[in-house]
């Protein structure tokens, strides 16, 4: 399959999109053929969940060779479920359990794969030399990069956080990291901060001669990397398989789906599974405090030039939504003057208004909620004292999404909520919202929480317990390019 920039006439095989991350004129790689060339979604169902996730791998990256062969390298034993990522039943919806992972966040369903994916890409393409991965993290992908990468013959790996912006344990996860490739950083800002300075270490080392002289290329584990989206459609097939196994549905019937969001990678693989042809209904976008993207859709303007909030949900703490621009791309039919327009006003000036004529074709497809942290802790209370089911921070918001969708009136035959990640990578919040007393350290607050809940904690996260942090640089926005130039060559 074909890829081009959104913003531009820049082409690259898929081989070529994973290797670059993004595109050199700053915009993102989409597929302008997605749901062009026929493809057997139904036949998709009724695979098992490796086998499903081979089959659309091969489909949207087919100069990728051996797909079977990756994808059981890449999750073969990893997760601690068979179903990968399991459907549970709470009240009359469905959650989806996207936390079975080795870092107990849905981060790991494409991160595992993405070592894979570009190894084999560069196989193809003939590369020698390093990949040097650069990566921003509001808390999840860092670890889940470092797990897929640690070690990976031919990659260096740089993971970049909000100093102050992530959970303790998050941070606990990526700091204890051991690894001769591997270098973590704090910097002195925001997600947002972070994810800027790695585009524009992208802009500057692109052509960078002394990058090629060293034999090194850069790529991204970011959600802006095709190779990192395209390994997410999986699971809106395993959902609705899953409930048309359990007569919930037949095939054929509409499915809605609510995501929690930050950079609008998870939501638009939904978008992505539907112009496959997968009866994807509404796709239901929610929000914490950081309520850019239930602005945008309800006025049709994009504005960050709001308050930034720290909320109980670090990982949808984001006010620039990257991957808000493939959709744009998607639904103008490719107008890649339009999303270009768009991207530059957002970085000059902060905002841009997008048509209605658009915006209306958008609210066919998506709806838009948000909560606060308030709203969120008693999602998570009356969830847990009503149906007897814990849920972490993430997971709340779109609980809290659902009910109020609900309320304004279902449009699919079944409700699936994405489940981002274990309640035990944010324990002293969902402890506090379900009655607990949250004492001590975070280990303490997990173990309350265990022996409140007797649902048992990732051994990934007990074991970090009295690790020795290897990663202690804190650095300002500023310098994230030349921190990069003097930690290249490793540690
Ligand atoms: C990354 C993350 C999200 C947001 O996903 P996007 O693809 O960035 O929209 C939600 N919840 C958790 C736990 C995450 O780690």
């Amino acid at each position: 399959m074909e890829y081009r920039s959104t913003r531009g006439p820049l082409f690259a095989t898929d081989t070529q999109a994973i290797v670059q991350g993004i595109a050199a004129d700053g915009g993102l790689f989409v597929a302008p053929e997605l749901g062009r060339s026929p493809f057997d979604w139904r036949g998709v169902l009724a695979l098992p969940p490796l086998a499903m996730q081979a089959r659309l791998l091969a489909h949207l990256l087919p100069g990728v060779p051996d797909m079977e062969a990756l994808v059981q390298k890449a999750y073969a034993g990893k997760f601690d479920t068979p179903a990968l990522t399991p459907l549970v039943k709470v009240g009359e919806d469905y959650v989806l359990e996207l936390f079975h992972g080795p870092t107990a966040a849905f981060k790991d369903v494409a991160l595992s794969m993405l070592p894979h994916l570009l190894t084999a890409s560069r196989a193809a393409l003939g590369l020698t030399g390093d990949s040097v991965i650069l990566t921003a993290t509001s808390g999840d992908t860092g670890k889940a990069a470092l797990e897929g990468f640690h070690d990976v013959a031919g990659t260096r790996i740089f993971v970049f956080y909000p100093d102050g912006g992530v959970s303790p344990i998050q941070r606990a996860q990526m700091v204890t990291q051991a690894g001769a490739n591997v270098t973590v950083c704090a910097v002195r800002g925001n997600f947002d901060d972070c994810q800027s300075g790695v585009k524009r270490a992208f802009a500057a080392l692109s052509d960078s001669e002394e990058l090629r002289a060293r034999g090194l290329s850069l790529t991204s584990a970011n959600s802006i990397n095709i190779g990192r989206l395209a390994p997410q459609l999986v699971y809106y097939f395993i959902a609705y398989a899953r409930l048309v196994d359990r007569g919930v549905i037949t095939v054929g019937d509409r499915v809605d789906y609510v995501v929690p969001t930050g950079n609008f990678g998870d939501i638009l693989a939904g978008y992505m599974a539907r112009a496959l042809g997968l009866p994807v209904g509404r796709l239901v976008c929610a929000s914490n405090a950081n309520r850019v993207l239930t602005d945008f859709f309800a006025t049709g303007v994009y504005d960050r030039r709001r308050e930034f909030y720290r909320t109980d949900s670090p990982s949808m703490d984001i006010l620039i939504s990257s991957n808000l621009e493939r959709l744009l791309y998607y639904v103008s039919d490719g107008d890649d003057a339009l999303v270009r327009t768009c991207m530059e006003q957002l970085s000059r000036e902060g905002s841009y208004r997008f048509p209605d004529a658009l915006m209306a074709l958008l609210r066919r497809d998506f709806s838009a909620y948000c909560c606060t942290d308030a709203q969120g802790a008693e999602t998570i209370g009356s969830l847990w004292r009503e149906q007897g089911y814990l849920c972490d921070t993430h997971t709340a918001v779109a609980l809290r999404a659902a009910r109020d969708y609900r309320r304004d009136g279902i449009e699919g035959k079944a409700l699936v909520v994405l489940s981002t990640a274990s309640p035990y990578k944010f324990p002293g919040a969902v402890l506090r919202a379900v009655g607990g007393e949250s004492t001590g350290s975070e280990f303490d607050e997990m173990d309350a929480l265990a022996r409140l809940s007797g649902v048992a904690v990732p051994a990934s996260l007990s074991s970090l317990r009295g690790k020795k942090a290897l990663h202690t640089d804190v650095i300002d926005i500023g310098d994230m390019l030349p921190y990069i130039l003097a930690n290249i060559n490793g540690r």
